[in-house]
């Protein structure tokens, strides 16, 4: 990402980490493996801004089609579907001490994607104790298909444009240090991700008129490709608990998880820990719907590996790492992680020269928004968890809030409201959701670049289908809403094109 004037300000670097998986299966190969639909709110405010087919009922249907539950109590998931996921619950005390705090705080109720206020422990897309992702559960199973042909290590520049009747005829391709022209018979589908989709389309003069005319490239259509990238913004704090509440593992535990994953793929190294228990709040009190979703990471004590591996992965400034590993000599750690559910700032994905394989430039804009609503919604977070520190379930495992002190925030007592404000800009990340930067939308809406069949506006023969298309972020993890969409791409195109075979006979 390039710097920013609102946020990562004290991140090494002056950025936050930005990892994406290059690889078959993209970033589900490299995510946590949380699997996450998102509530009834998003599809239908989709469906409401004029993307027909896109509501809740609708988006259901596809869900249930790719989901393959694996366990027997899957409630009202898929059971039949290419994608195996399965429930899963953290067994240490932690996890149910931190129910009861929650309970004692009157906001513990059962989440569902109808009445998404409450704490779960979502499914995971792990299955007999080994993740899956889009490449296992999808092309893994359909390889040998004679009309399949999978190029690894490919590097997709730019679209072949017919500019005289606007039709994408095609894709410009590096293989191997050789750029190929592949022709496609019917239409090029899109799915590079939320950076890589809109830098394409840029890369072949689909996008805004005045940022392209700057680099000198021609305009084919005018559209606001790049523009509405969304994102979840996080903020993390540690809290000191009783080493009673978290094992601290020794070198012979390790040896003993290791065994246990290599010979019967069980114990720790199967699941995601304590990760997928989380909570979804409405820090406002004013609608049935979330503001903030919040995650828990228990850390044992003297866990130094984990912590450094903790920081180098996020960009954390020394002096918190320090605080972090201060803390963990004498006792452990209970990270809470805080995310900012329906953000009102929005980035932008530009061009950073006109070499097609030049990295784009990544502007997130995390708390730029005008009232600072997005960085409320964490001050209220920061609250909601001070109750929970004074709760009488963890006040008896001395639960206390780990203290720092960041360079650029020398001047705020550590605590108050303008300390925490200052630490969200130095500090706060994001949880690798980008989204939005192919807005879907009616062609009445102007910052729309694909509609609602995913075609883009203004040009034939291309549609885009991955998470760039979402009009706004939906409320939590991203990974299941895109293979959703993923899914219902594939049933647009076929119904599509077998019209098409019908209207000809
Ligand atoms: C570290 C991390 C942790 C995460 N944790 C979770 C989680 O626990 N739960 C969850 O729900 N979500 C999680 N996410 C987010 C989720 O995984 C992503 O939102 C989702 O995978 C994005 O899907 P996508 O298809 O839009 O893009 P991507 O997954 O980024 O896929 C894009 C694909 O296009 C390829 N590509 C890009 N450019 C080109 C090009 N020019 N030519 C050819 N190929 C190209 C890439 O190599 C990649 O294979 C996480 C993400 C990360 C990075």
């Amino acid at each position: 990402m390039e710097p920013s004037e609102t946020c990562c300000l004290g991140l090494k670097g002056n950025v936050c980490s930005y990892p994406r998986g290059k690889v078959l299966g993209g970033s589900s190969v490299i995510n946590a493996m949380l699997y996450v639909r998102g509530n009834t709110r998003d599809y239908n405010s989709w469906a409401e801004a004029g993307n027909v087919g896109w509501d809740y009922e609708s988006v259901l249907k596809q869900y249930e089609k790719f989901e393959g539950c694996q366990d027997s109590n899957c409630g009202l998931y898929g059971k039949n579907g290419e994608l195996e996921i399965t429930t899963y619950k953290y067994q240490e005390p932690i996890r149910d001490i931190l129910e009861d705090a929650y309970k004692e705080l009157g906001y513990y109720r059962e989440y569902s994607e109808e009445k998404p206020l409450g704490f779960w422990d979502s499914f995971v897309t792990i299955n007999k104790g080994t993740r899956t992702n889009t490449a296992k559960s999808f092309i893994e199973p359909i390889k040998d298909r004679k009309n399949l042909y999978v190029a690894l290590n490919a590097e997709v520049s730019q679209l072949i444009v017919d500019k005289s009747d606007k039709t994408v005829k095609g894709v410009e391709v590096k293989i191997n240090e050789k750029i190929l022209k592949l022709n496609a018979k019917k239409e090029v589908i899109l799915s590079a991700g939320a950076i890589n989709s809109p830098q394409i389309l840029m890369n072949s003069g689909i996008g805004p008129k005045e940022h392209l005319e700057s680099l000198g490239i021609d305009v084919v259509t005018n559209l606001r490709v790049g523009e509405n990238l969304q994102d979840h913004a996080i903020f993390s704090f540690a809290i000191s608990v009783d080493n009673s509440v978290i094992k601290a593992k020794t070198d012979l535990d390790a040896l003993d998880d290791i065994y246990q994953y290599f010979m019967h793929r069980s114990g720790p190294l199967s699941g995601v820990e304590l990760l997928n228990f989380m909570g979804y709040v409405n820090t406002k009190n004013d609608s049935i719907f979330p503001d903030l979703q919040l995650f828990h990471t228990a850390m044992g004590a003297d866990n130094v590996d984990a912590l450094e591996e903790m920081a180098r992965a996020t960009n954390l400034p020394d002096e918190l790492t320090e605080a972090f590993k201060e803390s963990s000599k004498h006792s452990s750690n209970l990270f809470i992680t805080l995310q900012v559910m329906n953000p009102k700032s929005t980035g932008k994905i530009l061009l950073r020269s006109t070499d097609p394989f030049d990295k784009p430039k990544i502007f997130p804009n995390y708390f730029s928004d005008e009232n600072n609503e997005d960085l409320e919604v964490l001050l209220n977070g920061i609250k909601l968890s001070k109750k929970l520190i004074q709760t009488k379930t963890l006040t008896q495992y001395k639960a206390k809030l780990v203290e720092y002190t960041l360079p650029n925030c020398k001047e705020y007592d550590f605590d108050t409201d303008e300390f925490w404000k200052c630490s969200v800009r130095n500090v706060a990340s994001h949880l690798y959701h980008q989204v939005g930067t192919c807005k879907m939308g009616p062609e009445r809406d102007p910052a729309a670049v694909v509609d609602p069949r995913l075609r883009v506006h203004g040009i034939k023969g291309v549609r885009v289908i991955d998470g760039s298309i979402m009009p706004t972020v939906t409320s939590g993890n991203t990974n299941a809403p895109i293979i959703m969409i993923g899914e219902k791409g594939a049933e647009l195109i076929k119904e599509d094109w077998l019209q098409n075979i019908h209207e000809e006979l």
